[in-house]
């Protein structure tokens, strides 16, 4: 359920362990069940290269909410869900294969920077597999002066290899 002031804000999901795309679709109906906040649109998914990392390829999608929680609330939600869903964060390890990754993109156009959560998020300008299926729900969307199909189409001439599968 959403409200009449409610805010549209942008989530990555992504997962490299198990069954990647189950993951991701049960991901999208947990976050549809969060309080205050419904799906409104989602990418479709799809099937990437890790970047800076080892391991499985990943798959990847983004969902739009509307949401009337405040943008730590829904961190606190999406964590709760990558935790229902088994994620495991072995200390010290930088980009380990994840079971469930759930990162809040933007909240509005709100910008912030905390210990526990910064907006925008701070590499998605850098990754095909954010860009790519953010600039599918939000063709006219920009970020930071720039259109983020435009941003999309640079890191995938970059060399960035993402394939656009099925509907999440
Ligand atoms: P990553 O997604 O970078 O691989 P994690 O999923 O382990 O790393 O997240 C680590 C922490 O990043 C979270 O506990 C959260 O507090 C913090 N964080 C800061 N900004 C954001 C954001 N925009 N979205 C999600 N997590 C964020
Ligand atoms: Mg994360």
């Amino acid at each position: 359920m959403a409200c009449a002031d409610d805010v549209e804000a942008f989530i990555a999901l992504g997962a490299n362990l198990g069954d990647g795309a189950a993951a991701l679709r049960a991901a999208a109906l947990a976050i549809d069940g969060l309080a205050l906040t419904r799906v409104v649109a989602r990418s479709s998914l799809y099937r990437t290269a890790p970047q800076h990392a080892t391991g499985p390829d990943y798959w990847n999608a983004v969902v739009q909410v509307r949401t009337a929680q405040s943008p730590e609330a829904l961190l606190d939600g999406l964590l709760g869900i990558e935790a229902r869903m088994g994620r495991q964060r072995p200390i010290g390890a930088v980009n380990a294969p994840r079971t469930l990754d759930l990162d809040l993109l933007l909240y509005g156009s709100l910008q912030r920077q905390s210990e526990r959560l910064t907006l925008p998020h701070p590499r998605m300008a850098a990754r095909a597999f954010v860009l790519a299926p953010l600039a599918e729900i939000w063709p006219e969307g920009r970020l930071a002066g720039s259109s983020v199909a435009e941003l999309a189409e640079r890191r995938l001439a970059e060399g960035q290899r993402i394939q656009r599968l099925e509907p999440l």
